[in-house]
């Protein structure tokens, strides 16, 4: 999912005083870290075919057999076990390091979107199918094919070292993030019953960034996804004698307002809040006041306390408000998608990591928090988890937004991402093999 911010990127060096003491100066690649680099740029060929190849034809969430076929296929190449079926189309791919060590994941989402493609690119997708009785095109514009391919990357390059790598790599290829919470699924389908990461890392493609470039947010990186549905309700009465019933437009007009104004005055300036009523329906004619009116609304927060908090206060004002109105009123609230946390103490790692096999920190650029949303955050509750944005804009280019029609990722981010994330992920289990005594 995930939605552009107005977040305002800064360097790492203004960050630098908070990460003074997790951090520690950056030193030269090691011989290791070299080679994965060469790894990585060796496999950026084989890995910009299979990303073409699967952005020529997306999938929907929970329909990604092909795409879920490839991952499989090219795991058991690499010797993987391979394990399926988990949302219907999810894959683990299992790398068993050479080295005793615990048990790390990442995870990359497959699934596409309903939305026609409109770019030049020769590997654009002309793919169609029907929803809801109406056709429609299919393009991968929030990246997952991207994501895939840097799944595919990361195991290849991991496999080549294996003999030196702790512990064990899970590969997760997730379905359906767009649409159906196909994290939360591949958890309740078993997934991680009898083999649990101590940690799980992920990156979303980022429309902000020039390819090259890493952003990372610690802590809250993007929000909670709760909602409501409110029905007013009224007996209906002429539009000429609004004395005679209650009118549920007002009603609901005046919920609306109110709302907005809870927001500026009832909620922190620091705690990001965003309540949008998307939906407004009622009535027939002008001179009818209507049976009902409908609304719908998003809600957005960060942190578990605070999307308990906005429920309770939007609770209480819609109940107070028809209560005055003397009008009976449903409202379904539901608690959706949670925030995706990022662990302070793996990001201040990974960071050091990244200075290093990037060359460079000012390739790193810290992001305020988002208000989309992201089910990468069920795994975070398994175990701590880190999310890192990748930037693909191209270097000719204007960016375009991850889900228009014209969205363009630069494939000169997969390499760049493979290299780091390899890297990452030996370095926590050289670390964690390390502090368990490299017997766990
Ligand atoms: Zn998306
Ligand atoms: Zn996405």
């Amino acid at each position: 999912m995930r939605v552009r911010s107005l977040a305002v990127p800064v360097t790492v060096l203004a960050a630098g005083l908070v990460w003074s003491g997790l951090r520690a100066a950056a030193t030269p690649a090691t011989p290791l870290e070299k080679r994965i680099k060469a790894l990585s740029d060796k496999l950026a060929p084989e890995l910009i075919d299979i990303r073409r190849d699967i952005h020529a034809h997306p999938e929907l969430g929970l329909q990604e057999t092909r795409t879920s076929a490839i991952v499989a296929d090219y795991f058991r190449k690499l010797g993987l076990e391979v394990r399926t079926g988990y949302a219907k189309t999810g894959v683990l791919g299992i790398l068993k390091g050479g080295k005793p060590g615990p048990v790390v994941a990442m995870r990359g989402d497959m699934d596409a979107l309903p939305i026609t493609e409109e770019t030049d690119l020769p590997f654009a997708s002309r793919d169609k199918t029907l929803l809801d009785g109406r056709e429609t095109g299919l393009m991968h514009a929030c990246g997952h094919d991207i994501h895939t391919a840097l799944l595919l990357g990361v195991a290849g390059v991991l496999s080549a070292v294996k003999a030196d790598l702790p512990g064990t790599v899970v590969f997760v290829a997730q379905p359906a993030e767009e649409c159906c919470g196909g994290a939360d699924m591949m958890i309740r389908d078993g997934a991680f019953k009898d083999i649990v990461p101590a940690a799980f890392f992920s990156y979303h493609v980022d429309d902000r960034l020039k390819a090259g470039r890493i952003g990372y947010t610690p802590g809250s990186m993007t929000a909670n996804v709760d909602g409501f549905k409110l029905e007013v309700l009224s007996e209906g009465c002429h539009g000429a004698s609004p004395d005679l019933c209650v009118d549920p437009i007002v009603v609901g007009a005046q919920i609306v307002t109110a709302l907005q104004v809870m927001i500026s005055r009832e909620i922190g300036v620091y705690d990001n809040t965003v309540i949008t009523v998307g939906s407004f329906h009622a009535g027939t004619a002008p001179n009818i006041i209507p049976r009902s009116a409908k609304l719908e609304a998003t809600v957005r927060t960060h942190g578990e306390a605070q999307r308990r908090v906005l429920r309770d206060k939007i609770t209480r004002l819609v109940t107070n408000i028809c209560e005055a109105a003397g009008a009976p009123f449903q409202l379904d609230y539901g608690l959706g998608t949670g925030s995706v946390f990022n662990d302070p103490g793996l990001v201040g790692r990974a960071l050091t990591v990244a200075e290093r096999v990037l060359g460079s920190k000012t390739a790193l650029v810290e992001q305020k928090p988002e208000m989309g949303g992201e089910d990468f955050s069920y795994f975070g509750r398994i175990a701590p988890a880190v999310m890192f944005n990748l930037g693909v804009v191209p270097p000719d280019r204007e960016s375009t937004a991850v889900h228009s029609p014209t969205f363009v990722a630069d494939e000169a981010a997969i390499p760049i991402g493979v290299n780091l994330m390899a890297n990452i992920l030996l370095d926590h289990q050289m670390k964690r093999a390390k502090g368990a005594g490299a017997g766990s």
